[in-house]
């Protein structure tokens, strides 16, 4: 038995309701099918069952009542036709991967991406004969001019972290199909409750569900979302190849999204009070946050964004003494690399997540010795700032 009539329903109904399902119980909460297999009644429908005659439950690789719940929530969420969970967000970009594409291919990625995304592109995938070129992803030419024959797949993460650059979605699904590739959006830092990728003209969305999706830093997980077609076939490697996500955890996200947009939006005006403050300060050089208006792409974020989202950077001066002192002064800002989580969070990207980049490159591409994280949470944005002063004056 599931929700009525949901094609109607108001983003944040659907985080509530969608894909929700009851059992013969009547259990008002969801509940969470903790088994890695299922029985059949007969030999006959273990048969059909198998030859994909039947739908039903086998074995939780495969699907799991939970997952599904999760599945259809985050479907109707983003806008897309079907999704599919995987065990984190790099299960999610690498499911996507090798269902995709294959020796000889060839990826366009924005450059500014999550640590592991990189590495997994230039490392791991170029040994199966996957080539990715890097580019700047606020300039259109630039993903233009890096098109090949052999092209496949754009690849694109925005805003990006931890200067929140932000790219022209629309833009570059028009360049890409044009090409006759595919648009991959990575819709880890907005969430669907700000930003909604599929209906911009992306093919597929991938989130980092360990992220905003849970909210409250518990649990890994990832998904990927898309029309039936296009997941259908990444379901089929995910159950082959096993990175699929545990039930507890798809139990733990549903609960997670009950709460998104109204976490967006506090993360998001809290976020935007600190920016503005921070602009302020004598001691910050500089304020990177795609809700402020000095922001050198904020039109186009207000555009394709809801909200400017919950994490920011800034640049202290003096470099990297500076920076430290204010990342040791904390008392309630988490020191921690984690992000999209009610807490708040503080990281020295030059030393932690960006530290094996060369400095000449970090220098460069703005990563410098003085900037700092801050992924903001829900907490009193009055507290925020008072933390952050400790180590500021
Ligand atoms: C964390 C993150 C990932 C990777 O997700 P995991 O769940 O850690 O595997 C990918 N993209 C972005 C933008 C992230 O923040």
């Amino acid at each position: 038995m599931s929700d009525p009539q949901q094609e109607n329903l108001h983003p944040e109904t659907l985080a509530i309701r969608a894909g929700r399902t009851v059992s013969e119980f009547g259990e008002h909460s969801q509940s969470l099918y903790l088994t890695s297999s299922f029985t059949f009644e007969t030999a006959a429908q273990a048969a059909a069952m198998f030859l994909g005659e039947l739908e039903g439950y086998t074995y939780s690789r495969f699907t799991n009542p939970t997952v599904t719940t999760f599945q259809q929530r985050l479907a109707q969420m983003e806008g897309g036709e079907r999704a599919i969970a995987t065990a984190t967000g790099m299960a999610a970009i690498q499911a996507i991967m090798m269902t995709l594409l294959q020796a000889g291919d060839h990826i366009v990625s924005s450059q500014s991406l999550f640590g592991s995304t990189t590495n997994l592109f230039a490392n791991q995938l170029s040994k199966f004969g996957v080539a990715t070129r890097f580019v700047d992803a606020r300039d259109l030419n630039a993903w233009r001019e890096a098109l090949q024959a052999n092209t496949k797949l754009l690849f694109l993460e925005t805003p990006s972290n931890p200067l929140t650059e932000v790219a022209d979605i629309a833009a570059i699904a028009d360049i890409a199909h044009a090409h006759g590739a595919l648009l991959v959006v990575d819709n880890s830092f907005c969430s669907p409750a700000l930003q909604q990728p599929l209906q911009l003209g992306a093919d597929l969305v991938m989130h980092s569900a360990t992220k905003y999706l849970d909210g409250h830093g518990r649990v890994m997980g990832g998904a990927v979302v898309g029309s039936d077609k296009l997941i259908e076939q990444i379901y089929l490697h995910v159950r082959t190849a096993g990175p699929s996500l545990a039930p507890f955890n798809a139990w733990t996200l549903l609960s997670g999204l009950e709460t998104l947009h109204l976490r967006m939006e506090k993360h998001s005006s809290n976020a935007l009070a600190l920016a503005q403050w921070l602009e302020t300060l004598p001691m910050v050089e500089r304020v990177y946050y795609p809700g402020l208006e000095s922001h050198p792409q904020h039109e186009l974020a207000m555009r394709q964004q809801k909200l400017g989202g919950g994490v920011l950077s800034f640049v202290v001066k003096g470099g990297r003494e500076a920076a430290w002192k204010v990342v040791d002064a904390v008392q309630v800002i988490s020191r921690t690399a984690n992000l999209g989580d009610v807490k708040s969070t503080i990281t020295h990207p030059a030393s932690t997540t960006h530290a094996r980049v060369a400095a000449e490159v970090r220098e460069r591409t703005g990563i410098v010795e003085g900037l700092l994280r801050v992924s903001v949470g829900l907490e009193n944005v009055a507290d925020i700032k008072h933390d952050l002063l400790r180590g500021l004056d």
